[in-house]
């Protein structure tokens, strides 16, 4: 009798396990990395809350200026697209190494603030 597909079954099955588990653990690297950017966001919405509320509660300006303003600054990155991306370049972690987009504030990978990088 040759039973050679057996084996070869369970290398099979053995190779499927692998295959899970890595996916399994990129799965969860991406939640970690995810979680950090929606913790990021939502620091970043405070610190801009404040400051409108603070403005406008001084009287600094009013909402249209401030809309004007901000087409401004959109604009000041060469394009008007409801963003601001200001050209920077990649930075390495100074604790894990890893490379960091050129927008990070702090480390998407072990939270660590990066050099020179703020949120303001
Ligand atoms: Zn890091």
């Amino acid at each position: 009798m040759h039973y050679g597909w057996i084996g070869q079954s369970a290398t099979n099955s053995r190779r499927a396990e692998s295959a899970a588990s890595d996916a399994a653990s990129s799965a969860r690297k991406a939640e970690s990395a995810m979680a950090r950017l929606e913790d990021l966001i939502d620091r970043q919405m405070l610190v801009i809350r404040s400051l409108l509320t603070m403005c406008e509660k001084k009287g600094l300006f009013n909402e249209p200026e401030f809309r004007e303003l901000m087409n401004e600054v959109d604009l000041s990155d060469g394009r008007l697209d409801g963003k601001f991306k200001p050209e920077a370049a990649p930075q390495n972690c100074p604790s894990c190494g890893k490379v960091n987009g050129k927008r990070a504030v702090t480390c998407m990978y072990c939270g660590v603030p990066l050099e020179g990088r703020s949120i303001l």
